[in-house]
């Protein structure tokens, strides 16, 4: 896939009417509105700024949730109008309806330097269907679109790649961001490039570990994903998760790592417990005395220690996916040391991909020491495949 995309930048936007697809699918309360996490809505004002002050009349356009085209209030996107106005200090309607005539109205009526919201979108069943008739008609609201919701770029819905082909397409800057750092990280990376993978399932990074083996100089593998590993080499890994389904791939990766001459690293020790709580006692073990009762949650110290060792060493890091079940604190160690190895890293390009580990390093507070924290989480998956982003390939090329 290209790169190298016209962004805002590119093109004269003053007097214009954008649409500008944000991805404001935050987590909130239901029942209160309150946003738990805003940065998906922070990471786009410098593109919704950029508009306004260069003069173009802005119709923002999200998803949240998945109300499957029926109008649910409790998936309305008024708690993240409301935070806009508050982040932009100016007033912005939200739309009464999804392409009715109150929007047809208010898009109408919008002047250049202010900006509407259009409500969730998927409150229609025609954006997940990717509609054209539906996509012709967002597009009637405006001159140019403008894409900036990097989260939602691994689906062709009508408002993420259906409205390009009746819309001159470009970037935002936060798209734009995304792509110099992603793509570049994985086309032409400043040497040796690590990449660390976690989370639960193997079967979710099967396509992520294939692609990362012809780019990568090391793979270091934590989380309960690496049970699975542990497993395909003889190992002991007691009642921790196993995808059976997935050993022989396993067992096929560590061959292919060993002919391409990639270091893949996995855990020489874990903390692990009876039960699956946030109180369970942690117990420390090795792959080669781990008691059958016991299940893995963590990575270990001197695993830490290594893994810390390999970033320390790195040109460039790319992460994701969490060491261990770091939702409950007393197994959250090994993701936050490599949360705080990657933070030290001043010499290397350092790129958290996305989903619970860039949680995990927004919740540590020390998001500003990384170059960059992804935000798009399945999207930011696909794009570590190497696949084609729909939302992103239709964009005009430089
Ligand atoms: P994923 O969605 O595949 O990135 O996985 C993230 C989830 O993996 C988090 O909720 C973690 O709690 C979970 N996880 C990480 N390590 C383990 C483990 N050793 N056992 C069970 N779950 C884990």
């Amino acid at each position: 896939m290209n790169y190298d995309k016209k962004t805002i930048r590119d093109i004269d936007v003053s007097g214009k009417k954008i649409l500008l697809r944000c991805d404001f699918n935050v987590p909130h309360d239901k029942a209160t509105g309150v946003i738990h996490d805003d940065t998906r809505i922070v990471s786009t004002l410098p593109t919704i700024r950029y508009l306004l002050e260069h003069n173009a009349a802005v119709i923002l356009l999200s998803h949240m949730g998945r109300p499957h085209g029926q109008w649910k209030q409790e998936m309305s996107l008024f708690s993240a109008r409301d935070h806009l106005e508050k982040l932009l200090g100016i007033s912005i309607p939200l739309t009464k309806d999804v392409l009715g005539p109150d929007t047809k109205e208010k898009c109408a009526a919008l002047q250049p330097g202010q900006a509407v919201l259009v409500e969730n979108l998927r409150f229609r069943i025609e954006e997940e269907k990717n509609d054209p008739a539906f996509a012709q008609e967002l597009a009637s609201l405006a001159d140019i679109f403008v894409f900036d919701a990097f989260g939602a770029a691994h689906r062709a819905h009508a408002s993420t790649e259906g409205v390009s082909h009746y819309l001159p397409s470009v970037a935002g800057l936060l798209v734009e961001k995304e792509l110099n750092f992603m793509g570049k990280a994985l086309d032409d990376p400043k040497r040796p490039l690590v990449a660390i993978l976690g989370g639960s399932k193997v079967s979710d990074k099967i396509g992520v570990i294939n692609s990362l083996l012809q780019k990568a100089d090391t793979i270091l593998i934590g989380g309960g994903m690496s049970y699975t590993f542990q497993a395909a080499r003889g190992k002991q890994i007691g009642a921790s998760l196993l995808d059976e389904a997935h050993v022989d791939y396993a067992r096929e990766m560590m061959e292919k790592a060993e002919k391409l001459g990639v270091k893949l690293l996995l855990p020489q020790d874990n903390i692990a417990a009876k039960e699956f709580s946030a109180d369970a006692r942690p117990i420390p073990v090795t792959p080669d005395n781990f008691p059958d009762e016991l299940m893995g949650m963590d990575i270990g110290p001197k695993t830490i220690e290594a893994f810390s060792a390999a970033i320390q060493g790195a040109g460039t890091v790319i992460w994701n996916g969490p060491m261990g079940v770091f939702e409950f604190p007393a197994f959250a160690k090994g993701t936050n040391a490599i949360a705080e190895a990657m933070a030290r890293q001043t010499e290397a390009v350092t790129i958290v991909g996305g989903g619970d580990s860039a949680s995990a390093v927004e919740q540590s507070g020390m998001a500003g020491k990384f170059s960059h924290i992804s935000t798009g989480g399945g999207a930011a998956l696909e794009f570590l495949e190497g696949l084609v982003l729909p939302g992103i390939a239709c964009l005009a090329d430089l």
